[in-house]
């Protein structure tokens, strides 16, 4: 028999270790230190401190080796980033990342054929690139009159900044470009500028990313109320009548299956899975994984004009160079998409084998669109055939509306003037990547401010009849964004991460005066 690993009762249990759930587990351990935390995640640790960017690892072998233990179902299955040519019309993942293997689009649908999941500590935040836009106008929430106070608090905890590329030699340059093409009728806070990015240079120079684990920071680490527990699937929320009462687990290591009491959990198991574990609890509200949304996203390439080897960004590598940047295009809802623009070391597209190419003289765009919301987008969950951990398999219906095709076609002709604006493109043709590709999925767990049938849980996260049960994670995002969601899912967190502390505070200080009234 082995041994139980697990506590029999905590006052939170909070599911998956992605950026949301670090940061319930960051507030929590600030404002109710007194709370015992359990974080139960189906993947493993993969690097130290837990959560840790994978970028963070030094040896490349180490790395790659991180990134196959997060592709869950898909390890060792080709990527993006694998010898070869990419074969139009194969579906690859991104390291770190995992494709569905079926129920990606149904028939006659457009469906998302690389929608991605990564299962490790840390989540898909061990893996991303760390932008941190605040959404602007109607990518906004309305109803949170608090969202820039806690967009505020959600970049202390990812330690976002625009100051980390500020020494590269390019991205100024780029930006000058971009702004002389689209910052003409724009308010300041629209206009072209740096990308802010969660990551923060060591003093000797070192770029550091921000992952789960800046997000859960020394607060959590040193709280000796709480505990990681990683390779731990949470099959079912448990409920004690409505409200939440635990979780039930399977510990991956052993197949043992054990139950752990709670007085409140949050799931944030990523936007396609946290439906799912309340779909197989059976928490089913009407809303539940609909509303599903990806943003369509449109590249380009460019090669920046008169960039002398000199100027250049270092020695040629893969992806974006330590020495160049990041710089943001703003969201309009009068334009409404969301500009990426990465100088990169290496073209993305094969050039003549005598054409050198200067580190970061070829800039990558990418427009992310906000998709036109339907509640007919949804993933559903079907009892009778188990995915790979044995959970309600998933079968997505997802189309592009008209309205999606119009802002893709805006989109592509925006993108070939900023391409030309910047440089020489290297192929006039912008690129629509398949649904899917910005693993940014959202609303399938959204927010609301009533429970009417269209979302899921209050602008507090907590589930809608069910008293104690939150949610987490960029499904929760009621609106439809182009801006990079995790700032915005994290700041959601912390609203929620507050409410639940002041729960526990409140029943704490009951309880004590309660034992002082009988003494
Ligand atoms: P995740 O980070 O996905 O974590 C969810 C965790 O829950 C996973 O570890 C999973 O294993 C675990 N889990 C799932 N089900 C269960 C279960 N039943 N029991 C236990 N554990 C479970 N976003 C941006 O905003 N900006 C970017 O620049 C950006 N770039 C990206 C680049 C890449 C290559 C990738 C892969 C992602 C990028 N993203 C970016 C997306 C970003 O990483 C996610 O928005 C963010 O990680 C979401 O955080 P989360 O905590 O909600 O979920």
């Amino acid at each position: 028999m082995s041994a139980n690993r697990y506590p029999l009762e905590v006052d939170v249990a909070i599911v998956g270790s992605g950026p949301t759930s670090a940061a319930y587990a960051r507030i929590l351990s600030e404002l109710a230190p007194e709370a015992r935390i359990a974080m139960f995640e189906v993947g493993p640790s993969i690097s130290n401190p837990p959560g840790a960017h994978v970028k963070n690892i030094g040896d490349p072998a180490a790395r790659a080796a991180a990134q196959r233990a997060s592709e869950g179902p898909g390890a060792g299955a080709a990527t993006v980033n694998s010898p070869g040519e990419v074969k139009a019309g194969t579906r690859q993942a991104r390291p770190g990342t995992f494709l569905l293997t079926e129920g990606y689009a149904a028939d006659g649908e457009d469906g998302l054929p690389v929608a991605a999941m990564s299962s490790n500590v840390g989540g898909m935040g061990a893996h991303w690139t760390g932008a941190c836009p605040r959404p602007g106008g109607a990518e906004r929430i309305g109803f949170l009159d608090d969202l820039d106070a806690l967009l505020a608090e959600a970049e202390r905890l990812l330690g976002v900044t625009t100051q980390a590329f500020e020494q590269a030699p390019l991205p100024q340059k780029v930006r000058e470009l971009l702004a002389a093409q689209v910052d003409q009728d724009r308010v300041a806070e629209y206009r072209v500028q740096p990308m802010p990015l969660a990551v923060h240079r060591r003093p000797e120079g070192q770029l550091v990313w921000s992952g789960a684990d800046v997000v859960m920071g020394e607060a959590t680490r040193n709280n000796e109320n709480f505990t990681l527990f990683d390779n731990s699937l949470v099959r079912r929320v448990l409920t004690d009548g409505a409200a939440a009462s635990g979780v039930e687990l399977s510990d991956q290591l052993t197949g043992q299956q054990y139950q752990v009491a709670a007085r409140c959990v949050v799931v944030g198991a990523d936007a396609l899975r946290t439906p799912q574990l309340l779909w197989a609890s059976g928490i089913r509200p009407e809303a539940l994984g609909r509303y599903l949304n990806d943003q369509a996203q449109v590249v380009f390439a460019s090669r920046l004009r008169g960039v002398e080897a000199s100027q250049g960004a270092g020695a040629p590598g893969a992806g974006l160079s330590e020495q160049s940047g990041v710089s943001w295009v703003p969201y309009t809802d009068e334009e409404p998409f969301h500009g990426q623009i990465m100088q990169l070391d290496a073209s993305p597209v094969p050039l003549a084998d005598d054409d050198p190419v200067v580190p970061g003289s070829i800039v990558g765009l990418g427009l992310f669109c906000a998709k036109d919301l339907s509640a007919q987008d949804r993933v559903e969950f079907d009892d009778q055939v188990p995915d790979f951990y044995g959970m309600p398999s998933m079968r997505i219906h997802y189309r592009l509306s008209e309205a999606d095709h119009q802002v893709i076609e805006r989109a592509k002709q925006q993108i070939v003037r900023l391409g030309h604006a910047v440089g020489d493109p290297l192929d006039e043709r912008p690129f629509v990547m398949p649904p899917g590709s910005s693993l940014h999925y959202q609303g399938t767990t959204r927010m609301g401010t009533a429970d009417d049938g269209t979302s899921v849980c209050s602008p507090d996260s907590e589930v809608w009849q069910v008293p104690g049960l939150f949610v987490a994670g960029n499904g929760v995002i009621p609106t439809a964004t182009a801006c990079n969601p995790t700032l915005t899912s994290v700041a959601l967190a912390v609203r929620g991460a507050r409410r639940i502390a002041e729960k526990l505070n409140n029943s704490l200080l009951m309880s004590k005066s309660d034992n002082r009234m009988s003494e």
